[in-house]
């Protein structure tokens, strides 16, 4: 047990094979790059492994018993995520293909149809990318206006302010929960707030927070809101869309195929109910049920218990970071969880990560898909080191000391 939490991150570790991979000569693997990608548990392996054994059929369409199983199955995963985020149904859960997917599907089903020349969509200076291009995608198409609210030196963003860029032509604001590139969480709730008593629509990118946080979409009161399943310890090529079933009934198709119809003919087609009239051909089944397991596997624990231990082993990061001459930490918001931005005085980002690699510890270098906060904070680049919830203090003594070395050695 750890000291500072109520988690277990010894069964937590046990639970997540890929932890114990042993990397350049025989090296224990320290992965600090939760922020990319969680590890996968077991028991999300053994059910993706369960539906392509014994189940691999496909869902919705036929009436034989595998293909019953199936359904049942991913049906029973999009319960599974409606009751971890609180949605109201899990009718408002659309399958994706992750975060990215999520947000160019409500782009294109939502804003196309309710944006127009001189709308206003306001966003953060601290986007990941996903956040940033379908938005300027649609500004080609529509008109409409991507403004950004500006972050403060440290990388936190002030909801004053971002009540401030709210103008009469805001349209939506959409907007990070947590940055991925500096750890700032976001006072979504207010923002959110300031938004909907002007009647404006409110889409929030989750990607970084359900991993960290107890996500409550009733709770937080935005429309809309986007996540990937291998952040939140589930299969790449899976991920939400949640909106409110009202929004959904009014939003048209984002790809046409089977199963997002109610009939076809020639002359024209009519739209089956929502979620499936956004998931459009045969989906990630075995994504979809291996996050299922991934929101088991999350709930077990407990969200808040995972949220007292990162922020505890977030704190302890920057602590140390703060205390190794010469590392220069990037974004010092107050509020901040999972991930953790430095650079070395007189020593290129990727040559740190590639350095701290061949001591074992895996982080992220370059600029995040996040270019303009990296443009905010006037680099080019970072390593960014990011954990969960079976990252120990003995991970963040490693990196420490690694890093010590690597700056003593070729700094
Ligand atoms: N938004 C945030 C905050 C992210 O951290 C990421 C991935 O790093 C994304 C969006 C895109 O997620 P995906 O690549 O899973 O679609």
């Amino acid at each position: 047990m750890n000291a500072s939490t109520a988690i277990d991150t010894a069964a937590i570790r046990a639970a997540l094979p890929s932890l114990s991979r042993r990397v350049h000569d025989d090296k224990s693997m320290i992965y600090l790059d939760a922020a990319a990608s969680m590890p996968r548990p077991a028991s999300v392996i053994d059910a993706v492994r369960a539906f392509d054994e014994q189940f691999p059929a496909n869902v919705h369409r036929a009436t034989h018993q595998l293909a019953s199983e199936a359904t049942q199955a991913f049906e029973s995963a999009r319960g599974d995520v409606a009751r971890f985020i609180n949605a109201a149904s899990p009718e408002e859960i659309i399958f994706t293909r992750g975060t990215t997917e999520a947000i160019n599907l409500f782009a294109n089903s939502w804003g196309a149809i309710n944006l127009s020349d001189g709308d206003e969509v306001l966003i953060t200076a601290i986007e990941h990318h996903a956040n940033i291009v379908p938005w300027q995608l649609l500004s080609q198409r529509t008109g409409c206006v991507l403004r950004v609210i500006d972050c403060r030196d440290d990388g936190s963003v002030d909801a004053k302010e971002a009540e401030a860029a709210i103008t009469d032509r805001t349209r939506l604001v959409s907007i990070t929960w947590i940055s991925n590139a500096l750890g700032t969480v976001v006072d979504v709730k207010a923002i959110v707030a300031a938004a909907k008593s002007r009647g404006i629509t409110t889409h929030l990118d989750a990607a970084q927070a359900v991993p960290h946080r107890r996500v409550d979409a009733l709770a937080i009161g935005a429309d809309a809101m986007s996540f990937s399943g291998h952040k939140m310890f589930g299969p790449t090529g899976i991920g939400v869309l949640w909106a409110r079933s009202e929004m959904l009934q009014g939003m048209s198709p984002y790809q046409g195929g089977g199963e997002m119809i109610k009939s076809v003919s020639f002359e024209g087609s009519t739209w089956n109910d929502p979620p499936w009239r956004f998931e459009a051909g045969t989906p990630n089944i075995g994504g979809a049920i291996g996050l299922g397991a991934a929101v088991q596997w999350l709930e077990e624990i407990g969200m808040d218990a995972i949220a007292s231990h990162d922020a505890a082993m977030t704190s302890e990061l920057v602590d140390r970071l703060s205390h190794i001459p010469r590392v220069v930490l990037v974004g010092t918001p107050a509020d901040r969880s999972g991930a953790v931005s430095f650079n070395v005085e007189d020593m290129h980002h990727a040559d740190v990560g590639m350095l701290l690699d061949r001591h074992g510890i895996a982080v992220r270098t370059g600029h995040h898909c996040a270019e303009p906060s990296m443009d905010r904070m006037s680099v080019t680049g970072t390593v960014r080191a990011s954990l969960g919830c079976f990252t120990n203090s003995s991970d963040l003594e490693a990196l420490d000391t690694a890093l010590r070395r690597v700056i003593e050695v070729f700094g």
